[in-house]
């Protein structure tokens, strides 16, 4: 992909502080962080958002997480960390190179990510219902 600024990343085009790099992994501090520390893991490999990603990688993204959130825990004072992906417009995604968001928290740092959680419009039981059966996997 040309034009991604993600892919330009990877390529070495554009400078990035980095914390990570394997086969087909990529990871660096992004240029706004919510929190210090604040990292983007990517695959190197262009792929638009999650329904794009294969597994395989997707799995390998998840276990560099788990190491990048374990140091921040350990050398940058953690108290906790939030993982999360948008993937799609109507998700607020604005870099269209699957990214996972890894951002540590700490106790009093007044980011609220639950604030928007509640759906505007409740949600009945019959819904619930019906919902966890459009999305339920296996039996
Ligand atoms: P999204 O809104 O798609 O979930 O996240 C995109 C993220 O990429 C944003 O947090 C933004 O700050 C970060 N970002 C965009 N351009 C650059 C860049 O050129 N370098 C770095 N390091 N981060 C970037
Ligand atoms: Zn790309």
């Amino acid at each position: 992909m040309e034009e991604c600024i993600f892919c330009k990343i990877v390529n070495n085009e554009i400078p990035v502080y980095k914390i990570y790099e394997d086969d087909s992994v990529f990871a660096f501090l992004d240029i706004r962080p919510i929190s210090k520390g604040h990292t983007l893991v990517i695959p190197k490999k262009h792929a638009k958002d999650i329904f794009e990603l294969d597994e395989e990688t997707l799995k390998k993204i998840s276990s560099a997480s788990k190491k990048i959130a374990q140091k921040m825990k350990d050398n940058l004072g953690a108290d906790g960390v939030n993982l999360f992906n948008s993937s799609g417009v109507f998700a607020e995604q604005t870099v269209f190179h699957f990214h996972l968001h890894v951002i540590p928290r700490r106790k009093d740092d007044n980011i609220c990510f639950t604030r928007a959680v509640t759906a505007k419009e409740g949600i009945s039981q019959e819904e619930m219902k019906e919902t966890a059966g459009k999305l339920k996997i296996g039996e």
